[in-house]
């Protein structure tokens, strides 16, 4: 714990703010209480195999094996999101690290995890914005769980255009920027971490390729996935 003046010299200097509702918010606080309780995603609202509310099962092939999602990608998680990708504020990364990982620890579905991966962003993109913030989540994830995150296996080596720009059928080709290294994997249980989980595809294509090198498993984790009914979300914010 950092000594008292020093924590409120560095809450003046930056100011704590819910990645939600933009309030201020404690130094050791990652959201505001009313938006943390509104972004929860019910742990049995989601299907375990492929992490969505209306389950896709049974319509496409995935290559992932189970799944889980922290919130329903809407309202104060959508501006959680767009905060994290434009503004800078990456608590959203930690909020909902903390509950994947807690999900993991008491989920007799996951079984054993090895190691943590992100979603690759090409590299151009990341400088772009500093982050990649499907890493952000998979480092916190890996941290709370004290399992190693390995962000040299996969890659994307085309920058192409942005999933949110395409159809879902678009979608499912754009995901060939996917690429992996030639790392053996084998037998390894691999937790693969993402933004927005909203058709599957991105999380497939990076399973699929990290089953070509041997993974045993796959368990696809998102910070949010998209949820019908609800109040539409930014369209240019959505992700794959
Ligand atoms: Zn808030
Ligand atoms: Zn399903």
């Amino acid at each position: 714990m950092e000594p008292k003046w020093k924590r409120s010299l560095l809450e003046l200097l930056w100011p704590n703010r819910c990645p939600g509702c933009n309030a201020l918010i404690g130094p050791d606080r990652a959201v505001c209480e009313t938006c943390g309780e509104k972004m929860l995603l019910e742990h049995d609202a989601v299907c375990r195999r492929c992490g969505k509310v209306n389950c896709i099962c049974s319509k496409k092939q995935l290559s992932y094996d189970r799944a889980l999602a922290a919130c329903a990608y809407a309202d104060e998680a959508v501006a959680a999101i767009i905060r994290m990708k434009q503004s800078q504020n990456t608590n959203f990364a930690a909020f909902t690290a903390r509950i994947l990982a807690e999900r993991l620890r008491h989920g007799i579905d996951f079984g054993e995890i090895d190691c943590v991966m992100p979603v690759p962003m090409h590299p151009s993109r990341e400088r772009l914005r500093g982050y990649n913030q499907a890493a952000l989540i998979a480092r916190a994830v890996a941290a709370e769980l004290s399992l190693p995150c390995r962000e040299d296996v996969l890659y994307k080596d085309k920058v192409g255009r942005a999933q949110h720009e395409l159809t879902a059928a678009e979608r499912a080709n754009n995901v060939d920027s996917f690429q992996i290294h030639d790392i053996p994997l084998d037998g390894q249980r691999i937790l693969l971490c993402d933004d927005v989980l909203t058709t599957g595809s991105t999380m497939s294509r990076c399973a699929a390729l990290l089953k070509q090198q041997g993974a045993a498993a796959v368990i696809a984790a998102a910070a949010a996935t998209t949820v019908p009914h609800k109040s539409s979300p930014s369209k240019t914010m959505s992700s794959t």
